[in-house]
Formats: structure tokens, C-alpha cells, sequence
């Protein structure tokens, strides 16, 4: 987990006003290899091991790692859409597309790529690659993310908390999207871009979040 992201994680129990305070047990080039992220609020600990930070209020044991697949003309697809190829900047990745992001973080290296999901994509956080195991989406600070990818397949409620990630500016990457998830894409004060079969591409307007800063 890239050392940085601290300052965007959330405590999942508190939501997305409370931040996490990190302690360091290992670091190697910027990236936390083992550690505690704790909440100052409701005093939870939660676990980085083996660079991969693991928010889950009820954490699985026993087998979870899936090994990695790479789509990589998926990861394309995501790094075009986002606008950010050749920028600094973090990248959201929901559950669904966390298999890309390896091939994302390799195409867009200034990227930093933080995939959220309940299971471990992949054995360890790679350079790149912050791997946060969260149920929750997303245990991320609201209206701070220059790009978010999902497929949301029809969930309403995962296009909503993707959209209130995004800052002003920034871009919703959408897959595998109906026309509920469109809708809910303007309900949530973005603006579509580009929308083509199940692809769409949508952006907050820069002065749509007044009073932010
Ligand atoms: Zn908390």
C-alpha cells in the first residue's frame, strides 16, 4: 500500500469524515509492507500485511487468493477513458475490475491504482497497486479522486458511492452499464461524456461541488 493513501482511507465502522492514523512496521520505497491503520474514533486497528491493507469488518480465512488475471485490453480501455495516462494521481477500481490492476498500474506508471474489494486479487501490493480489503464501498474520503473505474451492472447504489469519490474534474469509468446506472450517474450531479453500448464515460463539473477545497 502506497504510503500516501493514508491520508485517503476512511474508517469503514465511522464512514467517510474519519480518517485512519498509520503505524508503520515495515516500508519498503514508500509503500507500507506491514502496519496498523487505527481509527482514532472507535480505536479499531486494522491490519497491513504483506502490503495489502485489510479494512474488512469481518475478515475470511482460509483460501482467498485468486490468482491474478490480467485483461489487458480492458486495463486500455480504463487508462484511455480516465484521461490520466501520463498523469500523477490515484485510480479507483471497484471490485469487479480489481483484476486489471496490475495491467493498469503497468501502463500508467505516475498512476497509483487502489483497488477495493472484499477478497485478496492477487497475492501481495505491488508497485503501483494499493490493494485495500474493504465490504464497504469505498472506505475512501469523499470528492478527492481524479478517476474512479466500476461495473456496476445494473447496482445503483455502487454508481452512487463511486460518484461521491470523484472530485471536481474528475472522471466515472463506467462498464458493464445499464440504464438505471446512467440515470443514477446524473442523479449523483455528474455529467455524461460518452456513453456507448454498456461503456460510459462521465465527469464532474469543476464548479459542481461548491464550498469544497
Ligand atoms: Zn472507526
Amino acid at each position: 500500500m502506497f504510503y500516501e493513501l493514508t491520508d485517503l482511507l476512511t474508517c469503514p465502522r465511522c464512514g467517510p469524515a474519519h480518517g485512519l492514523v498509520l503505524l508503520v512496521q515495515e516500508v519498503d520505497d514508500r509503500r507500507v509492507q506491514r502496519g496498523w491503520l487505527g481509527c482514532p474514533d472507535c480505536r479499531t486497528d486494522y491490519p497491513v500485511t504483506d502490503g495489502v491493507a485489510d479494512l474488512r469488518l469481518h475478515p475470511q480465512t482460509g483460501p482467498q487468493a485468486r490468482p491474478p488475471h490480467q485483461d489487458e485490453e480492458l486495463a486500455l480501455q480504463i487508462v484511455a477513458l480516465s484521461g490520466l495516462a501520463e498523469e500523477r494521481g490515484y485510480l479507483l477500481l471497484d471490485e469487479r475490475l480489481a483484476h486489471t490492476a496490475h495491467a493498469v498500474a503497468e501502463l500508467a506508471p505516475a498512476l497509483e491504482v487502489i483497488s477495493v474489494s472484499p477478497a485478496a486479487e492477487g497475492s501481495r501490493g505491488e508497485r503501483g497497486v494499493s490493494r485495500v480489503l474493504s465490504e464497504l464501498r469505498f472506505p475512501l474520503v469523499e470528492y478527492r479522486l481524479p478517476a474512479v473505474a466500476i461495473a456496476p451492472g445494473g447496482d445503483r447504489e455502487l454508481v452512487a458511492a463511486a460518484a461521491r469519490r470523484i472530485a471536481p474534474g474528475g472522471r466515472l469509468l463506467l462498464f458493464d452499464a445499464g440504464d438505471e446506472d446512467l440515470e443514477e450517474v446524473e442523479a449523483s450531479g455528474l455529467v455524461i461524456l460518452a456513453a456507448e453500448r454498456r461503456t460510459a464515460v462521465a465527469e464532474r463539473e469543476l464548479e459542481s461541488v461548491a464550498g469544497l477545497g
